[in-house]
């Protein structure tokens, strides 16, 4: 996959994790690639996989999603890896919706889910070691 930038993690409520399970599942993967995150998330993630890259913004609710956004818009992020949490109450909903806008307008690979996370770490495999 043509990946430039910074890989954004982000993850709500119930799903923070199954977002450091999946940063330390993916550690190897991740660790080329500059990572920035929500406070939280990246905090958690950073206690899980001490040896990754991680630029922690604000929190998600304190603007974090939107400085996301705001990087998707800039070119500095490429790729957005989102747990939305499905039983969460509706407050993160704007979020959802900006960052899917944003992803779309500039056509970024976009996981909202584990297993479509999975597979599109798997593309940041060296060509030669994919099977
Ligand atoms: P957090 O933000 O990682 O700081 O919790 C994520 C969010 O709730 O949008």
């Amino acid at each position: 996959m043509a990946f430039q930038g910074s890989i954004a993690l982000i993850a709500h409520d119930q799903k923070k994790d199954e977002m450091a399970d999946f940063a330390r599942r993916n550690e190897a993967l991740l660790k080329p690639f500059s990572i920035v995150a929500t406070g939280t998330t990246g905090g958690r993630v950073l206690d899980a996989c001490p040896s990754l890259d991680v630029t922690r913004l604000k929190s998600g609710p304190l603007g974090g999603d939107q400085q996301i956004g705001a990087l998707i818009a800039t070119g500095e992020v490429g790729m957005l890896i989102f747990f939305v949490d499905p039983l969460s109450a509706l407050p993160h909903d704007v979020d959802v919706k900006a960052l899917t806008r944003l992803a779309t307008v500039y056509d970024i690979p976009m996981a909202l889910n584990i297993a479509t996370a999975d597979i599109l770490v798997r593309t940041l495999m060296p060509s030669g070691e994919k099977n």
